[in-house]
């Protein structure tokens, strides 16, 4: 049986008003547009509508208890300032301007961040043209005040940092992205947009009938049924998913291709008393072949300092710890023809990282390289977080920014979030502005 959530509990979202209060606000029992996902950038979106649209209806319906506890709750925390990406692509435009959006928000709204600076440090001579090929990059994505220092230089910035040059962004910062997520659903609520929390949804279908009670006919022609039955009537839908994108995409009828692959990233924590090693982001120079940006240090903005993390294929979507395991999601990975390319391009690096995510003297060998005074017994493992890696069926990964819709009666009525790597936590306002953009020129607001 179907029962609308009009009948459902609300939950409030924000920082101030935690989230596992239960509020007693009237839901309608039809909106103009719902957003499926309440990480950071399903939150940005939905806040970005309705601050443009302040008299339509808009509900947010997230999964989980609590918003924003997977990527966007589960990452480094770092405020990139846009050097890696490929000039002229969205990752990169979105990025930059994303992280003046980030850095203007807080400020607009008290957040606290730290613009404590980044070095990335060559510490072999054969990573220098491609250092000096960062510099460039980052030159063209218009970010601000890079620079290339020396030995002498990184020793001034990190005096316990080694390395024969390095590339330095002092715009980069540090920020509680879950906070951040927290204040946009905040702010939506506060717009009067409606956040439905525990509510999985698991079907996106057209309906022929008008909703019960309703004087308004087939104005909302969406059905969204979630795991307990409840229906939300809508005009549009846009998914955010994360880790869930394609199958939020394939249940509306879309395509289920790039498919996500969890990669889980654990993280070693640095003993509090050797805080003192590291001042601000030191980040190696990447390695072309890989999308990921290699073990970095990051200090946090609790004080603590985490080092990592490293890529592993995770054997659960949103599985934090290394013995977690879906049946479904295993055979899902496994069956799919991308993903077993991408394993056989790339086997002794993926031995390798599983090797380092156990035995993590050879993690911290590698970052003995940057920071020569550390030792296996002044971290401890710390947390993890999974990554939604895109993939496509030929093994590729998917690595920019990626949305779409469908076509026919849901189709058309659908848009789907597919692809929102790292940076997305940074660029998640920009992302905001250029999914509302879509979302006015497809649907019929
Ligand atoms: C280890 C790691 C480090 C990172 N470091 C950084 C960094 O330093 N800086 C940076 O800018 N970015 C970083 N990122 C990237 C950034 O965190 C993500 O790109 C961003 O958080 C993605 O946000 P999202 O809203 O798309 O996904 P998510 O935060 O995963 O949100 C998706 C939401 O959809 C919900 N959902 C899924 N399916 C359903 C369903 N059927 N019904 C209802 N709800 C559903 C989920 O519960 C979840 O809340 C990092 C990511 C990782 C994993």
């Amino acid at each position: 049986m179907i029962r609308t959530l009009s009948g459902a509990t609300v939950k409030a979202a924000g920082a101030a008003r935690p989230t596992r209060g239960v509020t007693t606000r009237r839901l309608h029992s039809a909106y103009d547009v719902a957003v499926v996902g309440g990480g950071i950038v399903g939150l940005a979106t939905v806040r970005e509508l309705i601050l443009r649209h302040p008299s339509l209806r808009f509900i947010l319906l997230e999964k989980e208890k609590e918003l924003a506890v997977h990527q966007s709750g589960h990452n480094s925390g770092v405020i990139h300032s846009g050097i890696y990406y490929t000039p002229g692509s969205l990752k990169a435009r979105l990025c930059v301007r994303g992280a003046t959006l980030a850095y203007e928000y807080c400020d607009k709204k008290g957040l606290p961040y730290k613009k404590c600076g980044k070095l990335i440090v060559a510490v072999e001579q054969e990573q220098i043209p491609r250092l000096h090929a960062l510099y460039e990059r980052g030159m063209k994505n218009n970010v601000p005040d890079l620079s290339i220092i020396d030995a002498k230089g990184i020793r001034e910035r990190e005096p316990y940092c080694r390395g024969i040059m390095a590339l330095d962004s002092p715009y980069t910062g540090i920020v509680d992205w879950r906070m951040v997520a927290l204040r946009y659903g905040q702010d939506f609520e506060e717009a009067g947009g409606t956040v439905v929390t525990e509510s999985e949804v698991n079907d996106i279908a057209t309906v022929t009938e008008s909703p019960a009670g309703s004087t308004e006919g087939m104005k909302y022609p969406i059905a969204i049924r979630d795991k307990k039955g409840n229906e939300v009537r809508c005009r549009y839908v846009l998914t955010c998913g994360g880790l869930y994108s394609d199958r939020l995409s394939q249940i509306s009828g879309c395509s289920r291709e790039p498919r996500i692959v969890p990669f889980r990233g654990d993280y070693l924590v640095l003993k509090p008393e050797k805080h003192y090693l590291v001042k601000g982001n030191i980040y190696p120079v990447p390695d072309p072949r890989f999308p990921f940006l290699g073990v970095h240090f990051t200090p946090r903005m609790d004080g603590s300092v985490w080092l990592g993390p490293n890529a592993v294929l995770a054997f659960k979507r949103e599985g934090y710890k290394v013995y977690d395991f879906n049946v479904r999601d295993f055979v899902d990975a496994l069956s799919f023809r991308g993903l077993q390319k991408l394993v056989l391009k790339n086997i002794t690096y993926g031995i390798g990282e599983m090797y380092r995510g156990v035995f993590i003297g050879a993690q911290v060998k590698i970052l003995q390289k940057y920071i020569p005074e550390l030792s296996l017994s002044d971290v401890i493992r710390g947390p993890a977080g999974v990554r939604a890696q895109a993939l496509d069926r030929d093994g590729n990964l998917v690595d920019d920014f990626v949305f779409d819709g469908g076509v026919g009666d849901v189709g058309s009525r659908v848009l789907h979030v597919r692809n929102a790597p790292s940076p997305a936590a940074t660029s998640s306002l920009a992302i905001g502005e250029m999914v509302a953009d879509e979302v006015e020129s497809r649907f019929a607001l």
